[in-house]
């Protein structure tokens, strides 16, 4: 029982879905973990979630699994809950929606995680963007991370999720329409000339390798918030070993960085994957550090007030990094 509504006055698509209001929750107005609950995602309670589409595994047991969400907000066989009306849209939230636990370790945060464990996690994106968008009702793959109360999270134990969508949010769709606005309007590529552009200023730069380059954003949400663009078009999925290990670097490191800075915040990691259809379209990697919430002018306007000037937070963050023996 879950749907996507259409508001016909302002615009936006929203997610209902009945079922997840009787989920457990872990967490009510406060990031601590109440110890009595048994947490589902520990080695020794695989009983409690669906079983493995996939593990990997050491001596000790699994050290990572990816299983199906057993409280899913998008699901094959999903229903609507109302009919539509003549302007309010009601569709059935159809998809699927998997969740990748990523360590046996309770209590790990984003930045624990080590650059071997990125490049692990990062091959899994990897095939299940290829598993997802093989499917032709599947229309957007999005994968992310909430970590903490700010972030989203109710569960503590380290984890992503996958949520197979079966249209592209406009948000997605907006990146579209300024690539191709951009091509058509200049003759160029706005992923490329940006990145030179950011490259030659070097303000927002935070590390800069072969095939990668981390940057605080230009327009942030959040104060650090940072972002990983590939240097060419290359779709996430098909990087070969050499360029998630060049992605997991800059990742480990970033987390590490801002981490030391901001206390070790809440967070959100989102890859952005775009759909194979759209051709070669770069992909990206974005870090929220949840470090400030969104008020009532965020809420009214969808405009975000932040505190903190992004060129000051890249140089910051470039004192913090840590060196390769760290990762
Ligand atoms: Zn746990
Ligand atoms: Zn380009």
């Amino acid at each position: 029982m879950a749907e996507f509504r259409t508001d016909p006055l302002r615009g936006f698509t929203v997610l209902i879905n009945g079922a997840r209001g009787e989920r457990p929750s872990e967490f009510q107005v406060s990031v601590q973990s109440d110890p009595s609950l048994v947490c589902p995602f520990c080695r020794g309670h695989e009983h409690m979630t669906p079983p493995s589409i996939y593990e990997e595994r050491d001596s000790a047991g699994w050290t990572l699994r990816l299983v199906p969400n057993r409280f899913p907000a998008l699901s094959r066989n999903a229903k609507s809950l109302v009919e539509s009306s003549t302007l309010g849209e009601a569709t059935p939230a159809i998809g699927e929606h998997e969740v990748l636990i990523e360590t046996s370790t309770h209590d790990a945060r984003a930045h624990d995680l080590s650059k071997t464990q990125w490049v692990s996690i990062m091959r899994i994106w990897q095939m299940r963007l290829k598993h997802h968008y093989a499917q032709d009702s599947n229309c957007y793959v999005h994968i992310f991370r909430n970590e903490g109360y700010r972030g989203g999270a109710t569960l503590s134990h380290p984890h992503e999720q996958i949520a197979v969508l079966p249209f592209v949010p406009d948000q997605i769709a907006r990146r579209e329409h300024l690539l191709r606005a951009y091509r058509d309007r200049e003759g160029k590529c706005l992923h490329c000339v940006w990145l030179a552009e950011e490259s030659a200023n070097g303000a927002r730069v935070i590390r800069k390798s072969e095939r990668a380059i981390s940057m605080t954003q230009f327009a942030p949400r959040f104060p650090y918030e940072w972002v990983i663009h590939p240097a060419d078009h290359t779709p996430f999925h098909e990087l070969p070993q050499v360029r998630i290990e060049e992605v997991a670097h800059h990742l480990a490191s970033g987390l590490k960085a801002v981490s030391r800075i901001t206390r070790h915040p809440d967070s959100n990691v989102v890859l952005f994957a775009p759909p194979p259809e759209w051709g070669e379209f770069p992909w990206s990697l974005e870090v929220l550090p949840r470090v400030s919430t969104q008020a009532g002018f965020e809420w009214g306007t969808g405009i975000h007030i932040v505190s903190t000037l992004p060129e000051e937070a890249a140089a910051l963050i470039i004192k913090s990094l840590p060196n390769g023996c760290a990762l």
